[in-house]
């Protein structure tokens, strides 16, 4: 429909949307609901799902724009943007929001300059103000808020994972499925010929709801069982500072902050990181951050909800057997 509210679908490449697709699509759903139009999914996939579709529903989308084909996988710039903005010159949808995923974010900066349209990236809030879209996002690594706004439609914007809430998902609502055809551009880059997934059995960084962190405080890259221990036990995931990825510790996928990830945890625990101002621009609006530091001084505890002042050494065994012990309960 004309007017509609898009979300980028994020799947596994399995045909199982993610987590973020539901925070998008909840963020879609009640923008569009006062602008008195609907949520729409637009699917990208080489392996869609009839799970995957109704879970689409389920999170909100009234339709879901089906693109499926081998030549979308893996995912290629210079392939999903002229199809999005394909569909989108028919369509006319009112916003396109996407995720801050390492391929949406690379999808929506195109997008922009394909259609010539401005871009809210790292959005964190998204408010109707009459009949126009006001967006915030954090600017000088997250010391200052800024309020942006579009000069044409559709809006573009990208969503920081875990601060926009995803709707109570509704079973059973079925979202009407398009097929559209569109034109295919063929790849013009050299594809990669081996891909290896590395995983390390704990929840990915952008979508966990609890982050274990690292720093220099953790001496070598084999003291980190100790926080992957703590991990496994309360379900996070494992990050890392610059300072501990530069050292070659982590791969760079782990680190947090101005140049790696940026994260919104429910629960931050940083240990032997000292809370420079690059790192605090990754984490900062994490609900709860605890920090461990033997320095009393370190600048993390300026803005840790809890502190302790202790050697990380000592303090990530022993909150790795009491969270046990609670949770054996
Ligand atoms: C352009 C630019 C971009 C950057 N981007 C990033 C970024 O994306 N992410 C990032 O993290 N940094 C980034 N940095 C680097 C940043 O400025 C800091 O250098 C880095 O964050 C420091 O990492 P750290 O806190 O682990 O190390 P340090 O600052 O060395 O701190 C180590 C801390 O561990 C504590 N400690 C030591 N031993 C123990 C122990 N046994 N128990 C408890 N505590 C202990 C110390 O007291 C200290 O506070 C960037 C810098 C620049 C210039």
């Amino acid at each position: 429909m004309a007017g509609a509210f898009w979300g980028i679908v994020e799947d596994d490449r399995q045909g199982n949307p993610k987590k973020v697709t539901a925070e998008v699509l909840g963020e879609a759903s009640r923008l569009a609901a006062k602008a008195g139009s609907q949520a729409e999914a637009i699917w990208i996939t080489d392996k869609a799902s009839e799970s995957g579709i109704r879970l689409l529903g389920e999170w909100g989308a009234r339709r879901v724009w089906l693109l499926e084909n081998a030549a979308f996988a893996p995912y290629r710039g210079e392939v999903w943007t002229p199809v999005v903005t394909e569909l989108a010159g028919t369509e006319s949808p009112k916003a396109i929001l996407g995720a801050v995923t390492t391929r949406q974010r690379e999808l929506m900066a195109r997008l922009s300059a394909r259609l010539g349209l401005g871009l809210s990236a790292d959005t964190t809030a998204l408010a109707l103000d009459g009949e126009q879209l006001v967006a915030t996002r954090p600017i000088y690594a997250g010391k200052l808020l800024a309020k942006v706004t579009w000069a044409k439609t559709p809006w573009l914007a990208t969503l920081r994972p875990n601060v926009f809430r995803a709707e109570e998902p509704q079973p059973g609502v079925a979202p009407s499925v398009e097929r559209p055809a569109v034109s295919l551009p063929a790849a013009r880059m050299t594809l990669v010929e081996r891909r290896e997934e590395a995983s390390t059995g704990l929840p990915e960084l952008a979508e966990a709801e609890i982050i274990v962190s690292g720093g220099r405080g953790m001496k070598g890259p084999e003291n980190f069982v100790i926080l992957e221990e703590l991990a496994r036990v309360i379900g996070a995931a494992v990050g890392a500072s610059r300072a501990a990825v530069d050292a070659g510790w982590r791969p760079h996928r782990f680190q947090v902050g101005q140049t790696g990830r940026t994260v919104s945890p429910k629960l931050y625990l940083a240990f032997g990181i000292s809370g420079a101002i690059q790192h605090l621009a990754g984490m900062r609006t994490s609900k709860v951050i605890c920090a461990v530091n033997k320095d009393p001084e370190a600048p993390i505890f300026k803005i840790a909800d809890y502190g302790i002042v202790a050697d990380l050494f000592e303090v990530a065994p022993l909150l790795t057997q009491e969270f046990k012990k609670l949770l054996e309960k």
